[in-house]
């Protein structure tokens, strides 16, 4: 046991358990591997987690019917149980001390993650107003701690310009209309079409909100476009 572990001891924050090293961040090893990971057959468009196994090309049955403004997405984990739950103290807890155990993740999945490798990462900008109340942006630094693992750089190029409702109790046709139109590009921001922009969120439930981000890259000129959320669900 180190000095810091004696004077700082941890437990975990999902089962409680005291943690043996202040390297282990604040998830424990066996509950991190509750986690139930989208490292099997994904949907290569919004990364929905679909078959056991491996397998390329799957599209799955939204992807088809939505046919989203963007091309490519990788999700990371199921949001449910301890999944859920990182998301929550990410969100309202100002989780970011999470960050040695999500940096364990992408370093566990790099090989799917290496199709972001030298990419622009743009966070799923808040309101200012709901920036303000919480005091940070989840997105932010998702995207800080993911583009560091991609070697990539994160710019925050949209604006959220209403302030809209909470997507969580919406039906799917709700959602997409509470925010079109509401992303769009800062007035000197201009989308290069070679360069690939991934946009970043926590969670994607029916991918509205990402898609009317990528839409709004679209518009600007942006001809790469990717998603990314830690959860699907
Ligand atoms: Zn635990
Ligand atoms: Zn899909």
């Amino acid at each position: 046991m180190n000095f810091l572990d004696f004077l700082f001891p941890r437990f975990c924050m999902h089962c409680h358990r005291s943690m043996p090293s202040i390297h282990d961040g604040f998830i424990c090893n066996m509950c991190a591997k509750e986690l139930v990971l989208s490292d099997g057959g994904c949907c290569q468009r919004c990364g929905r987690p679909m078959l056991p196994e491996a397998a390329e090309n799957l599209i799955c049955p939204d992807c088809l019917e939505v046919n989203p403004s963007f091309q490519r997405g990788i999700t990371l984990f199921s949001y449910k149980g301890i999944g859920r739950e990182l998301i929550h103290l990410l969100k309202y807890r100002n989780g970011q001390f999470l960050k040695l155990n999500l940096r364990a993740l992408f370093n566990q999945l790099t090989s799917r993650l290496s199709a972001f490798k030298g990419g622009t990462f743009i966070p799923v900008p808040l309101h200012y107003f709901r920036h303000w109340q919480r005091g940070f942006n989840q997105s932010e630094w998702i995207a800080d701690l993911l583009s560091q693992h991609c070697q990539g750089k994160v710019k925050n190029m949209l604006v959220r310009r209403r302030y809209t409702r909470s997507q969580t109790h919406l039906t799917r046709e709700e959602r997409k209309a509470n925010v079109s139109n509401v992303f769009s590009l800062k007035k000197r921001d201009v989308c290069k079409p070679h360069e690939h922009y991934i946009l970043v969120d926590d969670v994607f439930t029916t991918g509205a909100t990402l898609n009317a981000c990528a839409s709004a890259l679209q518009r600007g000129g942006a001809q790469r476009i990717s998603i990314f959320a830690l959860a699907h669900g």
